[in-house]
């Protein structure tokens, strides 16, 4: 049975009296996956890309699990499932409904989970923009043109001379200038 503890204390209150429910009705309910940790999730999801869960998994960083907003819940006889998840929306909660049916969580909680995702997915790919432009110095201190043809595929070789050409400032401010070409957005 899947620990409640790292859930939000409101989704791990309302998980409890959902169990109750459940007891109550004569099924059996378990928890099978509450909170996750990064590399929980990151290890589910490698199964998932393999093809080894029944259930759909969001990529790490992407799971309301990792928020503590969200538990898996399986009931026998499992041709209930879908009553328990009407029921968990009855109280207020959202239910993966068809495609997710162990998947209970507060509303709004994938959305949630989605969106700080995609903030985090945005500060690692400025880290990678940052990282880019120290090894394009790099490349500038050492004058090497095939290296910064490479890096911008966009250039012609003799703007990259003309660049390399130029001041180190100016290389600077041409090389911030460019992080939105498409061949440096790898
Ligand atoms: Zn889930």
């Amino acid at each position: 049975m899947a620990s409640l503890s790292g859930l939000v204390d409101e989704l791990r209150d309302a998980a409890w009296e959902l169990d109750a429910a459940v007891a109550q009705s004569g099924l059996v309910g378990k928890f099978t996956s509450g909170y996750r940790s990064r590399s929980q999730q990151t290890r589910l999801y490698r199964a998932y890309l393999a093809g080894n869960t029944a259930f759909p998994v969001a990529a790490p960083g992407f799971s309301a699990h990792e928020y503590g907003e969200a538990f898996d819940y399986v009931v026998a006889p499992y041709k209930y499932q879908a009553d328990v998840g009407q029921y968990w929306v009855s109280m207020g909660g959202e239910w993966g409904g068809a495609g997710d049916m162990v998947h209970f969580e507060l509303p709004g909680a994938s959305a949630r989970a989605k969106q700080r995702g995609e903030a985090a997915q945005g500060e690692s790919f400025g880290a990678t923009v940052a990282g880019g432009i120290t090894t394009a110095i790099d490349f500038y201190g050492g004058s090497s043109i095939a290296a910064l043809l490479s890096m911008f595929p966009s250039l012609s070789k003799n703007q990259a001379l003309e660049l390399l050409s130029q001041p180190y400032e100016s290389f600077q401010k041409w090389l911030i200038s460019s992080i939105s070409l498409p061949g440096f957005k790898k």
